[in-house]
């Protein structure tokens, strides 16, 4: 079972986190899950969330979830293109 990734929080955490680039019609060019889990506690609770693009021309999508000293980080390519 993934641990939440709020700092301290010991519960079982089940929400995964992911971030999508949409194409017009909604389909998505990606749209990883983060390697970052919330608890139900900490599911609903509200966030502000910053988004920060750094381009790397590798076709991959790495994504760094920090929540205080907690950081979850994965890297997955990209498959698609942006017009299919
Ligand atoms: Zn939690």
């Amino acid at each position: 079972m993934p641990q939440c990734l709020i700092p301290n929080c010991q519960n079982n955490a089940l929400h995964n986190l992911g971030i999508r680039c949409r194409r017009p019609a909604t389909t998505a060019i990606w749209a990883p899950n983060c390697n970052a889990y919330l608890c139900d506690e900490h599911a609903d609770q509200g966030y502000e969330i910053e988004i920060k693009l750094t381009p790397v021309n590798l076709r991959t999508i790495t994504t760094h979830v920090t929540a205080g000293a907690n950081v979850a980080n994965r890297t997955t390519d990209i498959v698609h293109n942006s017009e299919e």
